[in-house]
């Protein structure tokens, strides 16, 4: 069993009925679950989450959709550890405490892609599905394919030929039909939508099938429980496609209508790159829909998303949160992964420093206080990406020699 009542079009309310397959609305825009909230008021309660013993996100399984537990895949799901920023804080006079790094990477597949395809696999096992396909940058993919392997289900997954070889490795190792596509991740999901007909695979894109953002929704659910069931004041999010800080934002609501939290809601910042920047663009014109980006180019693979099918959602929840967009340069994002990696001795993804990067212009511009609790988002691991060559050498017929070591 579960709470779902039913699925709402995100944009015109439409209902659609729970418990059989669904895509988008019938004009074209991401479904939304809901659930009985008064009835999970009555019956479940926070101390049954706290002693729950089901691995990481599942514990908050009432509040999810799967309803048969033995639809439920795991792959070991873990409680993301906060990290506190120590010397890399010194430059900005932080008081220390007050920025912490949600850290992603521990989840399986390293990446928090686990916690969205992990509840779509699931669904595709409740609803019987066989076969299933993503266009993705990377992390997705590989994580729809240890899922889906899991799961006993068939998984193809189509990547732009620049996604980063690690990613694509992976996918392939865990099981995945893995082509490189001549073109970008809107080009792969033109493929997949044919291949729907012909081949009858299920497409778990983003925001496309509505149920990887009540994956994504538990990060938001995790942090308001370790902060004892309390908020930050700030979240800044690497966003791409938006599914984080959508579900996040479901999340709080969720939780204040359970009576759970009754704090203030964090303000939402948008991170992107300065080399795609759609959802950035769109803010700065007070728009609730972002145009296309053309040529998107950065070294943070996960936010290289040029068109976005929730961007209303995006801009709906940083404007009603009183949050913003925020574009930062891969130079910093490369200067901060360095910093970050040898002063703290935290190796975040691109993505994770671009937060960082973000949090560093916003104290300067004065859109953030230094007294506010910030959450940062490291959502994958930095070893997925290049890293630096080691260049000195020693010889060990050589004489020791003191001076290289000073
Ligand atoms: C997919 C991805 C993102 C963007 O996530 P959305 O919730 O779709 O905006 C950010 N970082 C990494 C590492 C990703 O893989």
């Amino acid at each position: 069993m579960n709470y779902v009542t039913h699925l709402e079009c995100a944009f015109t309310g439409e209902i659609v009925e729970k418990g059989i397959p669904h895509t988008l609305s019938s004009n074209g825009k991401p479904l939304l679950v809901k659930y009985d909230l008064e009835k999970i008021k009555k019956e479940v309660k926070r101390d049954d989450i706290e002693n729950s013993s089901e691995p990481g996100f599942w514990k908050y399984s009432p509040l999810l959709p799967v309803s048969n537990p033995e639809n439920k895949v795991s792959l070991g799901e873990v409680i993301t550890p906060l990290i506190t920023l120590k010397s890399s804080l010194d430059h900005l006079k932080v008081p220390y405490g007050n920025v912490v790094v949600k850290d992603e990477s521990r989840l399986p597949t390293g990446s928090f892609k686990a916690r969205g395809l992990g509840m779509a696999v699931s669904m595709a096992k409740e609803f019987g599905f066989k076969h299933l396909a993503i266009p993705t940058n990377g992390n997705a993919g590989s994580a729809l394919a240890a899922y889906a392997a899991r799961a006993g289900l068939r998984s193809t997954v189509l990547c732009p030929d620049n996604t980063p070889v690690i990613n694509t490795s992976e996918t392939l190792a865990q099981g995945a039909d893995t082509f490189l596509v001549n073109g970008l991740i809107g080009d792969c999901g033109k493929i997949i939508n044919e291949g729907k007909k012909e081949i009858g695979w299920f497409a778990v894109s983003t925001l496309k099938e509505p149920y990887r953002i009540e994956g994504k929704k538990t990060m938001g659910l995790e942090l308001a429980e370790q902060l004892g069931w309390n908020l930050p004041d700030v979240i800044f999010y690497p966003t791409g496609g938006g599914t984080g800080l959508i579900g996040m934002w479901k999340a709080f609501h969720e939780l204040l209508e359970l009576g759970w939290i009754d704090c203030k809601l964090p303000r939402m910042v948008a991170v992107q790159s300065t080399g795609c920047a759609p959802i950035v663009k769109a803010w700065d014109e007070d728009k609730r829909h972002a145009e296309f980006w053309e040529n998107a180019e950065t070294l943070a693979s996960g936010i290289r998303v040029s068109s976005a099918i929730g961007d209303f959602l995006i801009l709906d929840a940083i404007k009603e949160s009183g949050g913003f967009a925020i574009a930062v340069t891969d130079e910093h994002i490369t200067k901060v992964c360095d910093d970050i990696g040898q002063k703290d001795g935290f190796l975040l993804s691109p993505e994770g420093a671009a937060t960082f990067a973000a949090y560093e212009i916003a104290i300067e511009k004065g859109l953030v206080d230094k007294n506010d609790k910030t959450i940062l988002f490291n959502t994958a691991t930095g070893l997925k990406y290049p890293l630096p060559e080691v260049t000195k050498r020693l010889n060990k017929e050589d004489a020791f020699d003191i001076s290289k070591f000073r």
